[in-house]
């Protein structure tokens, strides 16, 4: 990329991107190789998910990436019926947020669980994936996938 060409990665990401620029856009990237990931800053080893740029521990811009991977556990979840402009059309759709024990990972259930096969504790995992609209994003599955 040239070095003033503007780094628009992130519209690539979810049914509607709210930030088309950001300092992290190499999440994108990382996603369109089948990653899911987050940041560690590299001096007090806080994690973000999701990533961010600078850590607001020790406001160092020192950050690596790691893979979000394994399985975590599913802490609370809600199934919208009515959704922000952009989603409505895709509702039912249901949210979670998923405890990967060193951080925790909000998105979106793959459609395929139905919510009433949803339990508090169960093990999920996210898998990246594609919006109806072609855009990147990620889904959490079955852990271990039946
Ligand atoms: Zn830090």
């Amino acid at each position: 990329m040239a070095k003033n060409e503007l780094d628009t990665r992130f519209s690539e990401f979810g049914t509607v991107s709210f930030a088309s620029v950001t300092r992290v856009n190499d999440f994108i990237g990382h996603l369109e190789a089948g990653k899911l990931t987050g940041t560690r800053c590299a001096k007090c080893a806080k994690i973000f998910f999701p990533p961010r740029a600078q850590c607001c521990e020790c406001f160092s811009s020192e950050m690596e990436w790691f893979e979000v991977c394994g399985e975590g556990e599913l802490v609370s979840f809600s199934t919208l019926q009515y959704a922000p402009t952009g989603f409505t059309e895709e509702t039912p759709y249901t949210i979670a947020l998923v405890d990967y024990k060193d951080y925790k990972v909000f998105g979106r259930i793959d459609g395929s669980i139905p919510p009433e096969e949803l339990s508090v504790g169960m093990k999920l995992k996210a898998v990246p994936s594609r919006t109806s609209n072609g855009h990147l994003t990620y889904l959490f599955e079955r852990s271990p996938a039946r």
